[in-house]
């Protein structure tokens, strides 16, 4: 999901979803503080040893060897009750090497059941700027759960109405062995709330995203019983989908997979079929109102159609923005971490008014945002649509390739989203501009995450179950900013070319799986050869801190103090009278390094001149003048232009 957009029209700056409303006029001053360096002028002295040989990386991820959990869905949509009644053949295949005597079903909107569920009481009731309606609530009944072959009935006989996970016993004899299948014959009926957390209703717009009963994961040696929570997402395994869509004959649809026809019923509506491989869900879309544009593009060697569902009354002039931003990501996060896999992608933009179903990502197909209007075309200044776009499809990457526990460690595909955000709109625009380019206004996603996390998730541990911290803020701005920060920071610091190649074997590893944060480091070490614990164990798993000053400079002495507690491998960038530089690498593993110039003639000290160390709180004392020069006056105008700057945005986004 994403989470921090401008809203141009109302001119203020809100949340989307988990996270910063208070900081929206103090990231902009702090962005400014906290990022004046000097360039580098020298090469960059890597902390890290030689690469040793990179894990073997295919050039295609091809589908899932092994089809684990699959669904062969129908869904009726009564446009008059807003409900759906669904039937399903789901197949289990046991691949652990346990014997499963019960299986576990999530039933997700049942958190939409009313305001006294867990999830609604720890959210308030309020999630991404949308409120629940409690006269318009969501919710799902099991009306069937029989074992296919048998008919045995396997529904439990006394049901929480309330519960998002349910345990499900099998009869002694048919615990699921290794190896074995269990197939299921599933009937139930699904409410649809008001638009509200990813999934709804709102006139005759539909969103139906966790709107059937999904298996559980078992992973490790156990099924994942969490219930849902607020601040979490989803885990679920891989499988081959089908989908039998049954709406009035006036909509138009989407969905995840690929067309396979449609059925026009004598009742007035018509069947429609889905189809795909290798997906760990499937979400559809119906509207009477949407126009439907097809475009193949090219991407990273492949050809993926892309089909755009956008409210009519949105200009198609708009659309390019999307198709732009989609081929971009497709092509440079392909190029990265492996061609997309699947040969099409579904871009839906809800209507304003089903606000609550945006930003968000599935198998194929993600929901994006629509363009505010602006006079004279302002709004293409702000970047709201390429950023939630490009997001958006980085989660094709994670989770939905590499499926992580999106609750238990939301980092690793949030984290992931935004860093590969920044690292394609970088490709796009340049990168202090990034996110804003209004003539003198300018902002880049980097500075966001830079401020939020200075703001907000300082010294936060990233792996943590996401209702475990403190509040949504706290969880966001964790995942979300420290946690692309986190994959910035190690990109820089072990060097480009040789993280993204690790990146690389990552993917290829743990492709239709679900790798932790340990595999992560695992994957790294082996990629840069390079071991990685002198990161991940303060910084990720831990609440340690980075931060360096420099305390003291003369022309024949400086002094940079370690004051944050881990020691984190750094340059220092030293320049002198006659304008030479020259760079030093410190492990810093020592409280502090002294530099000597006997010649006395140190003009200008500076700490990590590339800002490879983004988890250091506290950028403005990493450089010290030692002599005045024209330097520190240009740096000075250039700052106190920044805070003009800050301040006209800070009134334009409040
Ligand atoms: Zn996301």
């Amino acid at each position: 999901m994403i989470r921090l957009i401008l809203a141009w029209v109302s001119g203020r700056c809100r949340r989307r979803d988990e996270g910063v409303t208070r900081a929206a006029a103090l990231f902009c001053l702090l962005l400014v503080l906290t990022s004046a360096t000097v360039p580098a002028a020298a090469q960059v002295t890597a902390p890290a040893p030689p690469a040793s040989p990179l894990p073997s990386a295919s050039s295609t991820p091809g589908r899932a060897d092994v089809d684990i959990a699959s669904y062969d869905l129908n869904a009726h949509w009564d446009p008059v009750t807003n409900q759906i009644a669904g039937t399903a053949k789901i197949t289990y295949r046991n691949e652990t090497g346990d014997t499963l005597p019960e299986i576990w079903l999530k039933l997700y909107l049942n958190a939409f059941r009313d305001a006294q569920t867990q999830w609604m009481r720890e959210s308030a009731g309020s999630h991404r700027g949308t409120s629940f309606d409690p006269d318009r609530p969501g919710w799902i009944t099991l009306d069937r759960v029989r074992l296919e072959d048998t008919g045995e009935d396997v529904l439990p006989a006394s049901i929480d109405p309330a519960a998002t996970v349910l345990r499900v016993p099998l009869p002694a004899a048919r615990a699921v062995a290794p190896g074995q299948s269990l197939r299921l014959d599933v009937a139930w009926t699904s409410q649809l709330p008001r638009v509200f957390a990813r999934t709804g209703v709102a006139g005759d717009f539909v969103m139906a995203g966790q709107w059937y009963p999904k298996l559980a994961v078992y992973d490790r040696g156990a099924w994942d019983t969490e219930p849902w929570h607020a601040a979490s997402e989803f885990f679920a395994d891989f499988g081959a989908y089908t989908l039998a869509l049954n709406v009035p004959s006036s909509y138009v649809t989407g969905a995840t997979g690929t067309r396979d026809g449609t059925v026009n019923n004598p009742d007035g509506t018509t069947t429609h079929r889905f189809w795909a491989d290798s997906v760990s869900d499937v979400a559809w879309t119906a509207w009477p109102e949407y126009r439907m544009v097809s475009r193949p593009v090219h991407a990273a060697g492949h050809t993926v159609e892309l089909e755009l569902l956008a409210p009519r009354s949105m200009s198609t002039g708009q659309d390019e923005r999307f198709f732009v931003a989609a081929q971009r990501a497709l092509d440079q996060l392909g190029t990265w971490f492996g061609p997309y896999p699947w040969p099409k992608l579904t871009l839906v933009v809800p209507p304003s008014v089903a606000d609550g179903a945006g930003g968000m990502e599935y198998p194929m197909l993600v929901t994006l945002t629509e363009p505010n209007p602006a006079p004279f075309g302002l709004e293409r200044g702000v970047r709201e649509v390429e950023v939630v776009t490009i997001h958006e499809i980085a989660h094709q990457w994670v989770p939905l390739q590499v499926a992580t526990n999106e609750g238990r460690e939301a980092w690793l595909d949030e984290g992931f989203a935004d860093y590969a955000t920044m690292r394609v709109l970088a490709q796009m625009y340049p990168t202090d501009r990034t996110f804003l380019d209004l003539g003198p206004l300018r902002l880049g996603y980097e500075g966001i995450q830079r401020s939020q996390y200075i703001l907000e998730s300082v010294g936060e541990p990233l792996v943590k179950p996401s209702w475990e911290y403190d509040s949504f803020l706290a969880y966001a701005s964790a995942v979300y900013a420290k946690g692309s920060l986190t994959f910035l920071s190690l990109e820089r610091t072990v060097g480009e070319e040789r993280f993204l190649a690790a990146m690389r074997g990552y993917f290829d590893q743990w492709r239709w799986r679900h790798p932790t944060t340990a595999d992560l480091q695992r994957s790294l070490e082996a990629g840069t050869g390079s071991e990685l614990a002198w990161f991940f164990q303060p910084l990720v798993f831990g609440t340690g801190t980075v931060e360096y000053r420099v305390s003291a400079a003369t022309p024949r002495r400086a002094t940079i103090e370690r004051i944050g507690n881990v020691p984190y491998p750094v340059a220092v960038a030293l320049t002198y009278d006659d304008g030479r530089t020259e760079r030093i690498a410190w492990d810093g593993t020592g409280p502090m390094l002294t530099i000597d110039a006997p010649d006395g003639n140190l003009r200008r000290v500076q700490v990590d001149p590339d800002d490879a160390m983004l988890l250091e709180a506290n950028m403005l004392d990493d450089g010290r003048e030692v002599q005045p020069s024209p330097v520190p006056l240009l740096a000075v105008a250039a700052r106190l232009l920044g805070l003009v700057q800050a301040a006209l945005l800070a009134g334009v986004v409040g």
